[in-house]
């Protein structure tokens, strides 16, 4: 019965892959104001359905997840063990980025003139991101914000780490009183559950025609001519993001999980086209949930814990573009990053991902903290702008990709792990 799902796969690839040829023909032939009219509506609409899940999903699942845990301690130990592991391989992503940047110098494939052109061009677009970044508030200030003072206007503004935090509460909590108040409240929130995976696959059938609207009017805006200038940089950013993807979860699945990696990768495959055409984890959530459950046999239980937060707080793919963007600015500006300034962006990359939700652009955003810590100019985000959006898509998918490694890891670490077959 899993069949329908390899092809639904298969025709929101067709989708993308037609949203590429149109897009660059739009661009080639500057129909681009029609496409933002009569196109891009669509993709916008495809993402809001699906962001529209997002919350009560969430809450939804965690809330029936921790409220059936016969077992607290239980909580504490796939918490601690989500954490190391998010933190372990966003530290592992970052280092690839570096030592990819280190030893091609991306930095040198860049003319005097177009760092110039660059510079100019996008100067006031980043002056702008720069004034959001600085507006952040710090990491002591982001980690008391996870409490939330108001959990509906935590739910009604989407904040992730708050609702995590009040499911959380509001389920132990559930455990503690008698069985017979607990059980209509564990009812109620399984059929809301029920009900949105229902509308979930009720979305993805509306996928493949989203996904051809989001990539026509993408590349239809940027063409892919953008990405010449910033071919040795753009190109160094997807081989390390490729390279952490294959090597790094494919050991950590290895070594902790029976299960085949070629099994995990087709099962996560529509969650990744979604990621890449929407750039955001947080969107994608409701696919990346599914596809863990349904096709690789991860219990709910833990994946309704583990990927909200992953969406949140782990972003391998993010983490490993900053580090070479940071080293990229730098070479530009003639800087050389000795090991403590490179020890630095480890840290503070890692950090900053903590807190920033899983939306389009905001790593370019917490770059800027990176960057402000090693004292590379702000300013010099201008010059990778142009091509963020298309690195955003690759990075998200990575970001994606490393939540739903995480939640088989620690699965099959819970043998809370089901062998399923996307065959049968
Ligand atoms: N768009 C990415 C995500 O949602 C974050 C980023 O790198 O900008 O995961």
């Amino acid at each position: 019965m899993r069949r329908p799902k390899l092809e639904l796969y298969t025709k929101i690839l067709m989708g993308l892959v037609l949203g590429v040829i149109v897009g660059v023909i739009a661009n080639k032939f500057g129909a681009v104001q029609f496409f933002s009219i009569y196109i891009k509506p669509f993709g916008t609409a495809f993402i809001r359905l699906i962001s529209m899940i997002v919350v009560p999903l969430v809450f939804a699942s965690l809330l029936v997840g921790t409220a059936s845990l016969n077992d607290i301690r239980k909580l504490g130990r796939i918490g601690g063990k989500t954490i190391l592991f998010y933190l372990t391989t966003t530290s592992l992503a970052i280092v690839i980025g570096l030592v990819s940047a280190n030893v091609f110098k991306p930095g040198s494939g860049l003319t005097k003139e177009t760092q110039q052109q660059l510079l100019a061009n996008y100067a006031e677009e980043a002056a702008s991101k720069i004034d959001t970044a600085l507006q952040k508030p710090g990491l002591g200030e982001t980690l008391i914000n996870i409490i939330p003072k108001n959990p509906m206007e935590s739910l009604a503004g989407g904040e992730m780490l708050q609702i995590i935090f009040f499911a959380l509460m509001l389920g132990i909590a559930i455990t503690m009183i008698s069985r017979e108040r607990a059980a209509p409240v564990i009812k109620f929130f399984e059929g809301i559950n029920d009900a949105m995976i229902k509308m979930v696959h009720i979305i993805m059938e509306f996928a493949p025609y989203g996904v051809f609207a989001l990539i026509a009017s993408i590349i239809g805006e940027f063409g892919l001519g953008i990405l010449g200038p910033l071919a040795k940089y753009s190109i160094i950013v997807v081989v390390g993001l490729f390279l952490h993807v294959i090597v790094i979860y494919s050991i950590m699945l290895k070594i902790f999980t029976k299960v085949k990696i070629v099994d995990f990768f087709k099962g996560i495959r529509p969650a990744q086209l979604i990621a890449f055409s929407s750039s955001s984890s947080s969107a994608t959530l409701p696919v990346t949930m599914e596809c863990v459950e349904e096709n690789i046999g991860v219990s709910s239980e833990i994946s309704s814990f583990v990927l909200p937060l992953g969406a949140t707080i782990n972003m391998d793919g993010t983490a490993l573009y900053q580090g070479v963007a940071a080293v990229f600015i730098a070479q530009v500006f003639g800087m050389d990053l000795n090991i403590g300034q490179q020890l630095t962006i480890v840290l503070t990359a890692t950090l900053a991902s903590i807190g920033a939700a899983g939306v389009p652009g905001v790593g370019m955003i917490t770059l800027t903290m990176v960057l402000k810590t090693i004292g590379v100019p702000l300013e010099g985000i201008a010059l990778i702008l142009g091509v963020d959006r298309i690195l955003d898509m690759c990075r998200t998918i990575v970001n994606i990709s490393g939540d739903a490694t995480c939640a088989t890891v620690v699965a099959a670490t819970e043998g809370q792990i089901e062998p399923v077959s996307i065959y049968d």
